[in-house]
């Protein structure tokens, strides 16, 4: 069987060193034809199923949906659903829910994997990296030693699309059970 997924990321030229290459295949997002709304990946994402788009949780001025080309397993990018490139376009209100969203996400991605670390990161423009520079979005990327898959046995035995759709019950589930606090 062959599962498609819909997503959206920044495809790249990475290997997916976990992901068994038997029978994967993403449906992926080509880079957009221009920096419109109407071509924008991260735009049309909120206005479809959460598990065709893998999209974790839903804030009221933020979402944080699954990369489709993960850097790690449970790689999530926290966007504004408002298309705007640049950090500094954020209203106050935007700015505070992407770092509680960004947070919150920390905080589910370590109790659900045990992850050590994490990479945060936006990636301002083209010549920074971003590979959807018209939408502004924020890595959060969990690490561990060596890198280990943290579903190791799923990694090794699902394509890439069906653990990607583990990953994002597994998450989705763990913030609506378990909603991150603030440790204070
Ligand atoms: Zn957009």
């Amino acid at each position: 069987m062959t599962l498609h997924q819909d997503g959206v990321g920044e495809p790249d030229e990475l290997d997916r060193l976990w992901t068994p290459h038997r029978m994967a295949y993403i449906r992926g997002e080509n880079k957009p034809a221009d920096a419109s709304e109407g071509e924008c990946p991260f735009c049309r994402i909120p206005h479809t199923d959460d598990e065709q788009s893998l999209v974790v949780r839903r804030g009221e001025l933020v979402y944080a949906v699954l990369n489709l080309y993960p850097y790690a397993p449970g790689h999530l990018l926290v966007c504004p659903y408002r298309h705007i490139a640049d950090y500094t376009e954020t209203t106050d209100a935007e700015a505070a829910e992407i770092a509680d969203l960004t947070r919150a996400a920390m905080r589910t991605v370590r109790a659900a994997s045990g992850a050590a670390g994490f990479n945060l990161g936006m990636n301002q423009g083209e010549i920074a990296g971003a590979g959807i520079a018209a939408h502004l979005h924020q890595h959060v990327v969990p690490r561990w030693p060596g890198d280990q898959n943290f579903m190791p046995i799923i990694g090794r035995t699902k394509t890439l699309p069906e653990l990607l759709a583990d990953t994002r019950a597994l998450l989705a589930e763990r913030w609506s059970a378990h909603p991150p606090v603030d440790a204070g």
